[in-house]
């Protein structure tokens, strides 16, 4: 008999801690850095991405530490996830929240590694390479791949 995957069993707010993790790629795009304007009304995407994003392996190199050592780094969890407008459509958990299904890519449906495309560019820069007052210098058009 066909074992159906716990997304499509459970509400995301049933999932164990090790089903709710196990739903994110690794893409590192909810990494890079944006910026908001003084309303708060737009965030605009960059290039930079986060210091202790690990561009080779695209994990984060302080995951049990990230909410203390990066204050902005947003815990996402099944209450916030559908609230975020900044996160990209193309994150599992925002594709989960708006679908009650995961992606075509996503490795645990395709079997396979999740493909370069879904991944941050390997041209991101590190925000230890990018002094604050020019992070508005990379900001991206909403089309480009970063
Ligand atoms: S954008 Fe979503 S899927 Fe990608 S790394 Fe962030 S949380 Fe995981
Ligand atoms: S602390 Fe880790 S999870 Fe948070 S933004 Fe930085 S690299 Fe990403």
């Amino acid at each position: 008999m066909p074992h159906t995957p716990f997304w499509k069993t459970k509400k995301p707010d049933s999932f164990t801690a090790e089903e709710w993790e196990s739903v994110c790629m690794h893409c590192g795009k909810c990494c890079l850095i944006r910026l908001q304007d003084e309303a708060g009304a737009d965030v605009y995407e960059t290039d930079v991405i986060c210091r202790y994003h690990d561009c080779q392996t695209h994990l984060c190199r302080c995951y049990a530490e990230r909410c203390r050592l990066v204050p902005e780094c947003l815990r996402l969890t099944p209450q916030n996830i559908g609230a975020l407008s900044w996160i990209p459509d193309t994150c599992a958990y925002a594709f989960l929240a708006q679908t009650g299904d995961l992606p075509p890519w996503h490795p645990l449906v395709s079997g396979k590694p999740l493909p370069a495309e879904f991944k941050v560019s390997p041209h991101v820069v590190s925000e230890l390479l990018v002094p604050l007052d020019e992070l508005e210098d990379h900001i991206v058009e909403d089309d480009d791949n970063v």
